[in-house]
């Protein structure tokens, strides 16, 4: 039997972005909701028949979703908090979208759910909330629709669903907190997914896939426990149709003899991320005799092409211990774009380098093919020899320049002086700040209009002076606007930039940038990341300009807005030809001059952004420090640490989760940090104020990722639950994020409410 190729799951979003367009055209009132049902279905065939085209046997369905697979999950186990079937929607996508986005309208006002970071990817899911008393019940028919569905257009696919141990680790309660695992609550949920399989096997499925990146995480007491016991009953109710245990993210050695006891027909292990971990447990524990290891070898995290020498290396390396390998994509190839077709921007001889989705199914197959391919059939084989030869190649020369002075770096230049107390002083007297100072993450609503304007400039239709005209007009508007609201510290609003990374990528030596390969982010928002291709250095200045003339503009403090390297390298698609130390080293560097730069153009508070820092800490403990924030740390120091004392450092970052890497957070030494809060729960407040957090911190006092305007009193009391748990000398106020993705409608409003909260709590000081 030939080698079986599995694919994990594929992107939704559409090649050209149809989902986002017509979603969004529904919330705006453009379109209908049967226009979005009519745009899903066709999406979902066309991703089948490509994957089919390709040849792919196990090819997922239920992996489509309108807005994301956590939220699907939890309305699929009738996970939905009582504030949102209140609002008594008729139909259940308007249920969903107002636990994604919140709700603010004719039918009441409710938050939105909290939304988190998908692992380590740039991907968020949004966090189910299970109320004390819920009934978890089968309440929905969406993957069977869907799978029926395929079956009409003749393709037999592989339902994907969330497994209920990863989903029972990341829900929480109603006060934010981790679930406690009763024997009720596993039981009931366990009792879901065996309904669901019995459904399966009666619609004729032959594999379903579970997916628990959860278990690739540390385990804590009890951990194993809950997993054996859900599956145990789960598979019990196991018929015809078999079930593949699917993990991806990295390692499950330390689970590995218990999964494989199980008995499932299938375990799937991430081959890229967890490769010697993955190999040593299963060359130690065996397989399973009706068990398939399916190879995750074909990486859904970057977008270099596999090298298949490897690939053909690791499935050998299982069939030491196995004949059942079936090859797979590491993860799900959400994470990456759609496809490298349309790409013209790039030159044929650098493009040949990547894979998207739609060439991974193609290198999925080959890598089956070559598998059972004979040796002499491989020395034949003409897709084995040109693969072979892209590696064997030199793809970029090294840049002299860059490795001089990345070498010549000393431990002195990771350093601040002076220490952060004295600093601290120095930067109160001369920025003169009252108390429980106001600002802005940075970016303002990048409206149509100056979007558009951005398209005129890249098509040619006006010239730059035209559009630089058109930005400072913007620049103007904005500072006028903060200063009427009665901000303190002042931003210029980001107009400039499409993306806080693309824009700098643009400005540095060493990035490539695709046209149209976005990934989604959340919901219906995407992400293009450019790509690292070379050796990178700082072509020229690249937001002096900017910052200066917005300083020249206003009496306020104006800060200036930079991403910082970790950031950038995490939201750009790494090399993988060198280490992600070596490329941040190099992105440091080359944001550290800019730093000096604006310092030199008069401008007295810079926030480096190190938005995704969180992102990309290894998913076990014992990975944080010596894969990654051993030299991510000080990356961020080496940027900043050649200002003088008074220049304020701020820097932001998109999560909260930093409870347990605090002192991490102090290392970087900024003087500010704003952090998004808000969604979240607060124990990150209790962890700064045991931990005695040494920096400025500004917890987003107001959502931004939702359209709705929060009050004054929402704002205040939020104020209060802060300065409960820090000393108010180190409290900034400012919303959770940038505002660049919102409408200049709620944006005002929140910002008026926010200073006038500020206002009132100084006030009673
Ligand atoms: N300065 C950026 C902005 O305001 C930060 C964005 C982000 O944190 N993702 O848009
Ligand atoms: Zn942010």
């Amino acid at each position: 039997m030939s080698t079986l190729t599995s694919v994990s799951g594929f992107p939704r979003i559409g090649q050209n972005r149809e989902l986002k367009k017509i979603i969004e055209g529904y919330w705006k009132g453009a379109n209908d909701l049967a226009a979005v049902k009519a745009t899903a279905a066709e999406l979902r065939a066309k991703h089948w028949k490509l994957q089919q085209a390709a040849g792919i046997d196990l090819i997922p369905s239920n992996d489509f979703s309108y807005y994301d697979q956590m939220l699907d999950t939890a309305i699929l186990l009738n996970v939905i908090p009582k504030r949102y079937e209140r609002l008594a929607f008729e139909n259940q996508e308007d249920t969903l979208f107002a636990m994604a986005r919140g709700y603010q309208g004719e039918k009441g006002d409710v938050t939105a759910l909290p939304m988190k970071k998908w692992f380590t990817t740039n991907y968020h899911y949004l966090v189910p909330e299970v109320e004390p008393g819920e009934e978890i019940k089968l309440n929905s028919t969406t993957p069977f629709d869907e799978f029926n569905e395929a079956k009409a257009l003749g393709i037999l696919t592989k339902p994907v669903l969330i497994g209920p141990y990863t989903f029972l680790k990341l829900a929480r309660t109603d006060q934010a907190t981790e679930l406690e695992y009763d024997k009720g609550l596993v039981n009931a949920v366990a009792a879901v997914y065996a309904e669901v399989l019995t459904k399966f096997n009666e619609l004729g499925a032959e594999w379903l896939q579970l997916d628990e990146p959860y278990l690739v995480l540390d385990k804590e007491p009890g951990d194993v426990e809950l997993f054996k016991t859900l599956y145990t009953k789960i598979l019990a109710a196991k018929a015809g149709v078999k079930v593949l245990l699917n993990t991806y993210f990295g390692h499950i050695a330390d689970v590995y003899e218990t999964v494989n006891l199980l008995g499932f027909d299938g375990i799937g292990l991430d081959l890229n991320e967890g490769r010697e971990e993955n190999l040593e447990a299963v060359a130690k524990y065996g397989v399973a005799s009706n068990t398939t290891i399916f190879a995750g070898v074909v990486n859904g995290r970057n977008i270099w092409r596999n090298n298949y020498a490897t690939s053909l290396g690791l499935v050998d390396a299982l069939k030491q211990v196995t004949d059942n390998v079936a090859v797979s994509t590491a993860s799900s190839l959400l994470h990456v774009p759609f496809s490298t077709e349309g790409e013209t921007g790039i030159p044929a001889e650098d493009l040949k380098h990547f894979a998207f989705a739609v060439e991974k199914l193609g290198e999925l197959k080959e890598v089956a093919v070559l598998t059972d391919a004979t040796e002499d059939e491989k020395k034949a084989s003409e897709a084995l020899a040109a693969n072979q030869a892209l590696f064997d190649g030199t793809r970029v020369a090294a840049d002299p320049a860059v490795a001089a002075r990345v070498n010549g770096l000393t431990a002195d230049d990771y350093v601040r002086q002076p220490a952060r107390e004295e600093r601290q002083k120095l930067q109160r007297e001369a920025l003169g700040l009252p108390l429980l100072p106001t600002t802005t993450i940075g970016s303002f609503p990048q409206t149509k209009e100056v979007r558009a304007e951005r398209a005129k400039l890249r098509k040619g239709e006006i010239t730059k002076e035209a559009y630089d005209a058109f930005i400072k007009a913007q620049i103007d508007a904005c500072i006028k606007h903060q200063e009427e609201i009665g901000l303190d510290v002042l931003v210029h609003g980001e107009f400039e930039r499409n993306d806080m990374v693309e824009y700098f990528g643009q400005n540095l030596n060493g990035f490539l940038f695709t046209k149209n390969a976005w990934v989604q982010s959340y919901g219906t928002r995407c992400v293009k990341p450019p790509i690292v291709w070379g050796d990178v250095s700082r072509a020229k200045p690249i937001t002096v300009e900017w910052s200066a003339y917005a300083q020249s503009r206003t009496n306020h403090v104006m800060k200036g807005m930079l991403t910082g390297p970790v950031t950038i390298l995490n939201w750009s698609w790494p090399r993988e030809d060198i280490t992600h130390e070596e490329q941040t080293k190099q992105l440091a560097l080359a944001i550290r001059d800019e730093v000096l730069d604006l310092e030199a153009a008069g401008i007295k508070v810079i926030q480096i952004d190190e938005a995704a820092l969180r992102e990309k800490l290894p998913l076990r403990k014992s990975d944080w420090h010596v894969k990654y924030l051993d030299w991510a740390v000080p990356a961020f120091r080496l940027v900043h640490s050649a200002v003088k004392p008074t220049t304020q450092i701020h820097t932001h970052m998109c999560y909260s989760e930093f409870n347990d890497i605090i002192r991490d957070i102090d290392a970087m030494d900024a003087d500010v940090i704003s952090f998004e809060a808000s969604r979240g729960d607060l124990v990150v407040l209790d962890a700064i104020h045991d931990a005695h957090f040494e920096t400025e911190a500004g917890p987003g006092v107001y959502d931004i990722h939702s359209p709705r305007i929060p009050s004054e009193k929402e704002i205040e009391d939020r104020i209060y639950e802060i300065l409960d748990k820090m000393d108010v000398n180190k409290v900034w106020i400012n919303p959770d994020c940038g505002l660049k993705t919102r409408g200049n409608a709620e944006t005002w409003p929140s910002l008026e409410h926010l200073v006038a909260a500020a206002k009132a709590v100084r006030a009673k000081l």
